[in-house]
């Protein structure tokens, strides 16, 4: 996906202080935080959103909310919020699948 800015941060062409990556995602802090924690969680793999996530992606989207408690843990985080907007309607600004991890 050229000119996706979520594909680009997955594959380093551009830089991102990264907070978590193994095979399949990438986390990252969201550029305009909504909160004193505030990063973004990614599948290195494109999907547009949640509206295209399929059977075949079921085991992902479970790994994404691990993924989401591992983060948050490694943080010490003790409570946080989990957001996914879907679709423009839905506040979606980037069209490249990501979870919202917010705390404090
Ligand atoms: P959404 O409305 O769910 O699509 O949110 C997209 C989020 O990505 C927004 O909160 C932006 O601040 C954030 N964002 C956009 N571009 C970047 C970037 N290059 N690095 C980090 N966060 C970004
Ligand atoms: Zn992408």
């Amino acid at each position: 996906m050229e000119d996706c800015i979520f594909c680009k941060i997955a594959v380093k062409e551009t830089q991102a202080e990264i907070v978590y990556e193994d095979e399949q995602f990438i986390v990252f802090p969201d550029s305009n935080p909504k909160a004193p924690f505030h990063v973004l969680l990614i599948p290195k793999k494109h999907i547009p959103s949640l509206r295209e996530v399929g059977e075949d992606d079921m085991e992902l989207m479970g790994r994404l909310l691990l993924t989401a408690q591992k983060v948050a843990q490694e943080n010490h985080l003790k409570g946080y919020k989990l957001a996914m907007h879907v679709g423009k309607e839905g506040g979606q600004e980037v069209d490249h699948l990501h979870l919202h991890l917010l705390a404090g």
